[in-house]
């Protein structure tokens, strides 16, 4: 495995990857890596010729009173999983190497954008579409792997892949999850210890709304809400910031299910902020 700094030294490794006809796939990651992005790093190496994975904190998706600096970070433990799992090249570029000097350019997926994650992190998605589409430019994969984990994430990049002809085919991988449930996230270690047993309320929350409609029948969301509300207010010092049932193709919120559909919702627990989400409807 290389590990470059500099998108002149990608784009000459790409042209020589291309040059031997090799496919490549593209994980794009703020790093402190889990098995919920190695999962993806795996489907990349099963599915092309050469894995590119880049490691990039972003500043740009992050809101002035959001955890940017606190992020965590490890890039040698992470080059060290990546060439344990046959990662070609990894990029991790500075800050000033993908902003340079007066960047002024951004790229925003109207209406999706602003819903769900966005009424919370207004500008958020802005920030990911931003450079998601310059780490497009200057890997050009042919595939990208997305977790379902930022189910919003994924749908929007779809779109904008789409929207702006970028030739590049967006694969949604599964929620890799811990034994309990919750899924993986670089932020799970800052659940302090003894609050750890009490972060699945979300995936129990979700859990509980997906057996509603799928084992019992119940289809009106409303009513589907409010017993995941209540499921997740049973665990102490976890704070719902929104439940909802949406359409998958359009996030727009539905009042009746017949159909699929994606159930999502955002908690706190000490200062940490945690995001999941489930498929249900399709029994
Ligand atoms: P991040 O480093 O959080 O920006 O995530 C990089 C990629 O890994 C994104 O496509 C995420 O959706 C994906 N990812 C993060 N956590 C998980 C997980 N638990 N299962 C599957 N994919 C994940």
């Amino acid at each position: 495995m290389k590990t470059v700094k500099l998108v002149s030294e990608v784009r000459a490794e790409i042209c020589s990857m291309k040059k031997r006809g090799q496919r490549i796939g593209f994980v794009p990651t703020m790093g402190y890596l889990h098995e919920g992005h190695l999962s993806l790093v795996k489907r990349s190496v099963e599915e092309c010729d050469a894995t590119v994975v880049s490691i990039f904190v972003n500043p740009t998706q992050f809101g002035p009173a959001e955890d940017y600096s606190r992020y965590p970070r490890d890039s040698a433990r992470d080059g060290e999983l990546l060439r344990s799992r046959d990662t070609d090249l990894l990029f991790i570029p500075t800050v000033e190497e993908i902003y340079g000097e007066g960047f002024s350019t951004f790229v925003e997926v109207g209406g999706l954008s602003e819903k769900l994650e966005g009424s919370i992190r207004p500008g958020h998605f802005r920030g990911v579409c931003t450079v998601v589409c310059k780490l497009f430019n200057i890997v050009s994969p042919d595939k990208a792997y997305f977790g379902w984990k930022d189910a919003q994430q994924l749908i929007i990049i779809r779109k904008m892949s789409e929207e702006l002809n970028i030739p590049v085919e967006i694969e949604g991988c599964p929620i890799f999850r811990e034994a309990d449930g919750l899924a993986a996230s670089s932020r799970n270690v800052y659940i302090p210890r003894e609050k750890r047993r009490y972060a699945v309320a979300l995936y129990m929350g979700l859990s509980r709304i997906r057996d509603l409609l799928d084992n019992h029948g119940i289809r009106d969301a409303a009513r589907l809400l409010k017993e995941g509300r209540k499921t997740v207010e049973e665990y102490p010092g976890v704070e719902l910031q929104y439940l909802e049932i949406v359409d998958p193709d359009d996030l727009s919120t539905v009042k009746t299910i017949d159909g699929k559909v994606l159930v999502l919702g955002a908690i706190r627990i000490s200062g940490v902020r945690l995001i999941d989400n489930m498929f249900a409807g399709d029994k």
